[in-house]
């Protein structure tokens, strides 16, 4: 027998930041699993479950829908290298820092990327959207669902309308919306999306669910150059995800998968609506107890992001040092909250209520914890 060695203690901390969330029994037994081959009968039926139950949570019907090994940026590049060739045009709508980044993947695929900019809080104005397709006739268009530097739910349907008209493909980031928010991929007719596993869904961060349509797919088959990402070119991994197919193309990251599957069966056990419900609730509950406090939302009531808040500070925090006051809340109370990115940094806090951690409970503590530090 070898050897047995202590596993070193981490603290237990609640994850109340931009992800990732906390991460339930049920899933951590799940991905600790005795190990199982990749092409086991036994793995692959897991597999099958967890793809079909991504499609659900997608609103998808699209065959393409499966958990990428690697994460949401991943995701996000797999969506922009396989849609897009060197020369082509994509509109980007940008309203915080992962639009920006959906740049800067579009440029380095070499495609000519126009950005038409939002204030960081605000939503994408669907009629500078419109405008900028009519004019540019792009290849595709993307944008964030749930942008998390900023805390704006983004409203999709206009602008996908606007590039449906112009035969433009739809690319969504879902990193913070899906198994929170409502997503309704073929209903709004969005052709390729991306999410993350560590934030509504509260399993461990490392791998990006993905959605392509057949539309996409089609795309992808009539490029005249091939995909300059061998690991995320996507007809490559139809190959080996397709039910029947299984052609090898890498090892599939099986305890990631087998603790995703177990995550899903817990948001379809809960259901979509209510669990939306419950996120919109503890979001409402968090804004109630910290306005006394001083703290305001950033953020419009109508585009609020309800697994994520964000909220400017007051006097109270940034006379303490709004990163103190943070240092003090994770090494005192063990509560994780996140600073501002970009030039939002040392004025917001955002605070994640995702998945697990969308409870009255978790809300309580923090304010709880908030209340000691500055008073
Ligand atoms: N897109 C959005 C909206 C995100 O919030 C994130 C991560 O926070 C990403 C993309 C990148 O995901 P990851 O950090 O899992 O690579």
């Amino acid at each position: 027998m070898p050897e047995t060695h202590p596993v070193p203690a981490l603290p237990e901390r609640l994850l109340l930041g931009p992800g990732p969330s906390n991460v339930p029994e049920r899933v951590r037994r799940a991905q600790g699993a005795p190990m199982i081959g990749h092409l086991d009968p036994a793995f692959l039926a897991v597999l099958e479950e967890a793809k079909a139950a991504l499609a659900e949570l997608f609103g998808t019907r699209n065959r393409f829908t499966l958990p990428l090994s690697a994460t949401g940026s991943a995701g996000m590049e797999a969506c922009l290298v396989n849609l897009l060739e060197p020369g082509d045009r994509v509109v980007v709508g940008v309203h915080g820092v992962f639009g920006s980044r959906m740049c800067e993947v579009a440029r380095r695929a070499g495609a000519d990327v126009t950005a038409v900019e939002a204030p960081f809080g605000q939503a994408l104005d669907p009629d500078a959207m419109r405008e900028a397709i009519r004019a540019i006739k792009p290849r595709a268009v993307a944008f964030v669902h749930a942008e998390t530097s900023t805390g704006v739910l983004q409203p999709v349907e206009e602008i996908a309308a606007a590039a449906c008209d112009a035969d433009a493909l739809v690319i969504l980031d879902c990193v913070t919306s899906l198994g929170g928010v409502s997503v309704a991929l073929d209903e709004w007719g969005i052709d390729a999306a991306y999410s993350g596993t560590q934030k509504c869904l509260s399993c461990p961060p490392g791998l990006s669910p993905v959605s392509f349509s057949e539309r996409a797919l089609e795309r992808v088959r009539a490029r005249s150059h091939p995909v300059q990402s061998w690991y995320l070119d996507v007809t490559l991994l139809d190959g080996y995800y397709a039910t029947g197919k299984r052609v090898y193309h890498h090892t599939a990251p099986i305890s990631a998968i087998l603790g995703l599957a177990e995550g899903l069966r817990i948001v379809l056990e809960e259901g979509l609506d209510a669990r939306a419900q419950r996120h919109r609730e503890a979001a409402g509950r968090l804004i109630a107890e910290l306005e006394p406090l001083g703290f305001e939302p950033l953020v419009a009531e109508a585009l609020r992001l309800p697994p994520l808040t964000t909220l400017r500070l007051p006097r109270a925090v940034t006379s303490r040092g709004e990163a103190d006051v943070r240092a003090r809340l994770l090494l005192h109370h063990g509560i994780e909250v996140g600073g501002g990115l970009g030039p939002l940094a040392g004025s917001i806090w955002r605070v994640g209520l995702m998945g697990e951690n969308a409870h009255p409970e978790c809300v309580d503590r923090l304010v709880t914890a908030l209340r000691e530090e500055l008073t």
